[in-house]
């Protein structure tokens, strides 16, 4: 493709995306396609020559659109959000521009500096604790997804645990990780991926609010050094994917202090909230933390993936993941001066992501972030304002932030029937937990363009699917 062709495509492709956009709202949001249509309507083979540009853009529209889910949508409100923005989408495009692939300092110095810059940055705007400040015994570090983040964490508990002699002997099995009963399953997945077992993590339980309960966390450990094991690993999470339920970070912290067991706290979505003083709370105790991630990809208009892991302790992440073969020697890596990012996450090679995460602090501001995230917390507490007025409806719980779990009083199964139709429906997309051994319904608030007048329509659509079901019950 010449620079001429590129202008000219790239330009038809920026107006496809604005235009998509524009009708984005006027789009079924759950895609509508059975099983195996989306490939039905493709060639069996690969072409033998190229295409046009032009037909491969055509068919975006006629053969990959029907099967898209349109996340961006202002009625999705299904699991957690993974909102994007155009100062996310255009900085990504300039990262695959640039086409760079920073492994190492000296692979593209500009792509690790933004980077330890950006998240930096982060730690103020959040106001976390100082020690994941790069300029202190920590720092951040972009990944993939808070699975990998978390699967880090526990590899640096482990081998912090045995002086890092599972790097060299393999793993053995009395090591023990904790979790609460309402993490999430990400924490089962690094648990099978580091060798631990899934047998040998601990569920801990939960109080009414679904924060976990210290005594409990307390009693397993206790009980696990007792018979010989090795507590290496706690996962407290704020803002649980079931319900948004926050962990007591001052009292897990104390714990894990007094046993010397890491503590990595998981606030993949609701950490954003810290951006505002008023939610801050929800770090109460993280200064006790070994390490703590977040995804700007869920709440913070940073399209996927980008998750922020940040580390008390370098030293250990590093020691964890380290290796060194000849071919990737270099004299700045040698000097101590500089940061490599591969000896920080799992892949060696890695993109230019700070770039995106870069346009949208820039674009929105501090004070632009805030609005927003302020704004989707107002329109889900609204929303929960209107279920507890309905009395054919429950909340499950009080929404800490931006997420209302709520059901109807009329039994799982019509619960069920309400939400299956209300997808169907195409108006708008929400999703299940369960709650109380009860089919609870999830509502959350955070696409980028979700204004009152969406989740209003999303009540009264409700409020009228609801009529309609009773009528027949
Ligand atoms: C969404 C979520 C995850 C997993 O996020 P990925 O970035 O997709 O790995 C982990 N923990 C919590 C609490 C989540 O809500």
């Amino acid at each position: 493709m010449s620079a001429e062709e590129f202008r000219h495509y790239g330009r038809a492709v920026v107006d496809w995306i604005a235009d998509y956009y524009e009708n984005i709202e006027s789009l079924p949001v759950l895609s509508k396609v059975e099983p195996g249509q989306i490939r039905s309507n493709l060639p069996s083979h690969a072409p033998q020559k190229g295409e046009p540009f032009e037909d491969i853009l055509k068919d975006i529209a006629e053969l990959i659109l029907p099967g898209v889910t349109h996340w961006q949508s202002p009625n999705f409100f299904a699991f957690f959000p993974a909102n994007t923005s155009g100062p996310a989408i255009l900085g990504d495009l300039l990262s695959s521009g640039l086409g760079v692939q920073g492994m190492l300092w000296t692979t593209s110095p500009a792509c690790t500096e933004l980077e330890t810059h950006v998240l930096d940055w982060l730690v103020e705007m959040l106001d976390l604790p100082h020690k994941f400040l790069s300029s202190e015994s920590g720092g951040g570090v972009i990944q993939d997804a808070a699975s990998s983040a978390s699967l880090c964490a526990l590899l640096s508990g482990r081998e912090r645990a045995t002086n890092f002699a599972s790097n060299e002997r393999g793993c053995n099995t009395r090591f023990v990780a904790y979790t609460s009963n309402q993490a999430h399953s990400s924490i089962e997945k690094a648990v099978k991926i580091a060798g631990i077992g899934r047998e040998n993590l601990r569920l801990v339980d939960v109080d009414e609010r679904f924060g976990m309960q210290a005594d409990h966390l307390a009693q397993l450990i206790e009980k696990d050094r007792q018979e010989g094991r090795i507590p290496c690993f706690v996962a407290a999470t704020v803002g649980t994917t079931s319900s948004n339920g926050v962990d007591p970070l001052p009292e897990i912290g104390e714990i894990c202090r007094k046993n010397n067991i890491w503590l990595h706290v998981d606030a993949a979505m609701a950490g954003t909230a810290a951006l505002c003083p008023e939610y801050r709370w929800i770090h109460n105790g993280l200064e006790m933390a070994d390490s703590y991630c977040f995804n700007p990809h869920k709440w913070m208009f940073t399209n996927f993936d980008c998750d922020c892991f940040y580390v008390a302790d370098r030293g250990a992440l590093i020691q964890t993941l380290s290796i060194l073969p000849e071919y990737l020697r270099n004299k700045a890596s040698e000097s101590g001066a500089v940061i490599d990012y591969r000896d920080w996450h799992i892949p060696l090679g890695r993109r230019f992501r700070s770039l995106k995460l870069w346009f949208v602090i820039r674009h929105y501001g501090v004070e632009g972030l805030q609005h927003h995230v302020r704004r989707h917390i107002e329109l889900a507490q609204q929303f929960a304002g209107w279920v507890e007025q309905d009395d054919h409806f429950e909340l499950a719980v009080k929404p800490p932030l931006n997420l209302v779990c709520f059901r109807h009083r009329g039994g799982d199964e019509l619960n069920q029937q309400l939400m299956d139709q209300l997808n169907r429906s195409g108006d708008l997309y929400l999703t299940q937990t369960s709650m109380h051994d009860r089919l609870t319904l999830r509502l959350c608030v955070g696409q980028t363009a979700t204004e009152f007048r969406h989740v209003e329509r999303a009540w009264k659509k409700i409020q009228e699917i609801a009529a309609e079901l009773e009528a027949v019950h």
